[in-house]
């Protein structure tokens, strides 16, 4: 039994991009006619907002994206809310911590941006972390410590990391990707790689399609699954979608949000309609129902590039 979930994180309203990507892992489970789930990661507490959350299942509920678990509908798995679900995040830490593979980091923001500047790879959570606080010893750390409430560091292993993407394809990663990350942050809330991880495993996913902003946060999550002995869903990594600034949308521009899109009247069959056509589940945007499109669904049919949302693809979602 497959299955799959959407996660969303509920720090501004979810864009167009952000429902193909719930489209897109919906379809996938609902093809196989595995078992969806929804949970709402809103570990950042500063960031999250609950009418966010409350949003983002209106909006997709309204796209005709339905779970089989969730935060309203609960599941055997409950809470379906990351912020709820601390416990098992400690716990998982305190395991990590036992097998030796976490470490108190010092570092300021200053020094971390320092590094920032240095020829080091940059991925999704910014640059790799160049190992300052891995190696020190007691007296060292008492001295950087100076009542510090430090951040806890995973220490990445020496082995390269390769996994098959089920859209981008054969993934390698030289050892040390990304470097150790950071599992519970100086102000004592868990880190994303690991809730996420902690979760995933709770929850019995199977396969996990979500946008390719993350691609780079899979070797750590793989590392994260080796180290609790759990094995690992299948990944696929969706290309974002643009701007016509060749940027990715992102949730502060509020203009490809779904609400606005609400607001304006369109219906869901044509937001549905276009991002089936920018997956290629149809030759071209017409107007479609979500589950119209399960019978088809092929993951090999995805475009590996980035799609842009230009002006035809707006005029064609406007003037409806
Ligand atoms: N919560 C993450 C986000 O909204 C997605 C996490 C994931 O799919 O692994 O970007």
């Amino acid at each position: 039994m497959l299955r799959g979930r959407f996660a969303p994180t509920p720090s501004g309203l979810m864009h167009i991009g952000n429902a193909r990507t719930a489209l897109l892992a919906w379809l996938q489970i609902r093809q196989a006619s595995g078992q969806f789930v929804l949970r709402m990661e809103d570990i950042d507490k500063p960031r999250s907002k609950p009418h966010f959350a409350h949003q983002a299942l209106e909006d997709l509920r309204w796209l005709g994206i339905d779970w089989d678990e969730g935060p309203d509908v609960g599941g055997p798995h409950a809470p379906y809310v990351q912020s709820l679900r601390e416990p098992l995040y400690a716990e998982a830490l305190e395991r990590l911590e036992q097998r030796g593979q976490l470490y108190p980091c010092f570092c300021s923001r200053a020094e971390l941006l320092a590094v920032a500047s240095a020829p080091h790879g940059l991925s999704a959570e910014g640059p790799a972390y160049a190992g300052t606080c891995r190696y020190l010893n007691e007296t060292e750390r008492a001295a950087r410590r100076l009542g510090k409430l430090p951040s806890i560091r995973f220490a990445i292993g020496e082995q390269a990391i390769s996994f098959q993407d089920g859209i981008a394809g054969q993934q390698d990663f030289p050892p040390g990707a990304g470097g150790d990350f950071v599992v519970r942050r100086a102000d004592e809330l868990f880190s994303y790689q690991l809730a996420v991880v902690v979760d995933d495993i709770a929850m019995g996913i199977t396969d996990v399609l979500r946008g390719y902003d993350l691609l780079d946060s899979t070797p750590r999550q793989l590392a994260l699954y080796d180290a609790l002995g759990a094995s690992p869903p299948r990944f696929a990594h969706v290309p974002l979608l643009l701007g016509t600034d060749g940027n990715r949308l992102a949730k502060r521009d509020g203009s490809l949000s779904l609400a606005a899109i609400r607001e304006r009247g369109i219906q869901p069959e044509r937001v549905i309609g276009l991002l089936a056509a920018m997956s290629g589940l149809i030759a071209r945007a017409e107007p479609i129902q979500a589950a119209e499109l399960i019978a088809n669904f092929n993951i090999d049919r995805i475009p590996h590039e980035p799609a842009i949302v230009d002006q035809s693809a707006l005029q064609w979602l406007y003037n409806s």
